[in-house]
């Protein structure tokens, strides 16, 4: 912020050095991943697709059903220990490198601001000039605009499939206009994101900036500045009693969140390098080793060794494997469906005219043998009284989960305490059988009071 408490700008001066370089060619294949996994099929399904309405989540041919949730759970640990892991080894690699605000941002959306409004000070100077209306500026808003609506397009490909989303865009909206609205709000937040929020997600919006004060020790790998060798910081050409930091500035007009890394480690550094790229050049031009600013760590600031193995460094694998383990077992033993027994959602059972014992079961298949199937319903244990199973056999396509009712009649006297036991037989025809306990309700004692209630 300004003194006043106003915005302050960032319009950083690119550093084109070798960490830019390399950084730039992972940005690049980074897009190129982006924009093609919606497009892109494995087992007849997209590569990524997260169908929240349907609680259906896909990864990489694997789709996750609403009976899934401890496998889910279980990938989101593995995520979650995944991202731990890897902060204690390499930091904030993820946000320098991997995370798309910054990939967008530094390698596509600030190179068009420069390219149209004049470089940095073409940028500053209409900031200068208070004109938000300023031609150059309103073209560079145009592009960004369309750019947004490409960005926002492939997001939502994420979650309602590529192919939903063509129909989408090639209908009049009138046909759709929920839908449409979704994808206008969508994009208009992409678009105000990379034009106005900026950096301010990185160092306002985002948890995960946070997260690093416990995520990181002082063994993690930073992008730091060696205050031993740099200070005393000091210009000029006697440099007997100086550092090597000539107090030139480069690194501050580097930095995309406009902070200054010899302040030390701060949440709002996202270790771009970009003030690694910048020093360097600097101690080039000045004849000193490059590394003022660079890859390190704290412990190896302070002079100490740097110690890769400590307990996080352990802990964190061991259970990320251990979830691993479970992970895998769990997709390795599953079955090619999942049978869920549901009482009825009125009253547990009812009394028929002719006095015998009513129970509703509704049976919940999601079938995920990668073809439909029909799912061939049988109870065993109500012999004495009679079954009526409307669709039998109930068919259910790949990957879908739907519910059907069967009715059991049963005389009061097959109830023993308010229950009676039954098996609930299920068989696709082909590899799947399964049979499932069940406990029917019925009254309980001579006068059929209902005492017991559904779980
Ligand atoms: S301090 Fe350096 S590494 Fe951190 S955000 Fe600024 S330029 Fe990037
Ligand atoms: S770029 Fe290097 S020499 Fe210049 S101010 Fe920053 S740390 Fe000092």
């Amino acid at each position: 912020m300004n003194e006043d408490g106003s915005r302050r700008w960032v319009r950083p001066k690119p550093a084109d050095g070798d960490w830019f370089s390399r950084r730039r060619i992972v940005a690049y294949v980074l897009m190129v991943i982006y924009l093609a996994i919606p497009h892109v099929y494995m087992n007849g399904k997209p590569l990524i697709l997260l169908d929240a309405p349907h609680r259906e989540f896909t990864f990489f041919g694997y789709t996750f059903l609403p009976t899934d949730t401890l496998l889910f759970m279980l990938f989101l640990g593995i995520l979650i220990l995944c991202v731990f892991s890897f902060t204690a080894l390499f930091g904030r690699v993820w946000c320098g490198w991997g995370c798309p605000q910054t990939v967008w941002m530094e390698y596509v959306f600030r190179p068009i601001e420069r390219l149209i409004e004049g470089g940095r000070v073409g940028s500053m100077n209409i900031d200068k000039s208070g004109s938000h209306l300023h031609p150059r500026r309103l073209l560079k808003y145009a592009v960004y605009g369309v750019l947004a609506l490409i960005l926002a397009h492939t997001f939502l490909a994420y979650f309602v499939g590529a192919e939903q989303l063509k129909v989408w865009v090639t209908r009049s909206p009138i046909e759709h206009p929920s839908s449409f609205a979704v994808m206008g709000v969508t994009s208009l937040l992409v678009f105000l994101d990379f034009s106005y929020f900026r950096e301010q997600t990185c160092t306002i919006a985002c948890p995960y900036g946070r997260w690093q004060s416990v995520l990181l020790d002082k063994s993690s790998l930073i992008v730091a500045y060696d205050y031993k060798r740099g200070e005393p910081r000091m210009k000029g050409k006697d440099r007997s009693n100086a550092g090597d930091c000539i107090e030139c500035g480069a690194c501050v007009q580097t930095c995309p969140t406009g902070i200054d890394i010899r302040d030390g480690l701060q949440m709002e550094c996202i270790h771009c390098t970009q003030c690694v790229d910048a020093c360097d050049a600097i101690m080039d031009s000045v004849g000193s080793p490059r590394g003022l600013i660079r890859y390190t760590s704290r412990e190896i600031l302070s002079g100490e060794a740097r110690h890769i193995w400590r307990p996080r460094t352990v802990a964190y694998p061991v259970a990320l494997a251990g979830l691993i383990g479970i992970f895998a077992w769990q997709i390795g033993t599953k079955a090619d469906a999942d049978i869920t027994l549901l009482r009825s959602l009125d009253a547990p059972f009812s009394e028929e005219a002719d006095g015998r014992i009513s129970n509703q079961v509704r049976v919940r298949i999601a079938n995920r043998s990668g073809k439909p199937r029909q799912y061939t319903l049988s109870i065993v244990g109500a012999e004495a009284g009679q079954v009526i199973i409307p669709v039998n056999p109930f068919p259910v396509a790949h990957n879908q989960t739907e519910t059907t009712s069967l009715f059991v009649l049963l005389p009061k006297s097959a109830f023993d305490d308010g229950q009676h036991a039954i098996r609930l037989r299920v068989t696709d025809g082909a590899d799947f059988t399964t049979e499932l306990p069940y406990n029917l309700l019925g009254p309980t004692g001579e006068t059929g009071h209902t005492e017991k209630e559904s779980p």
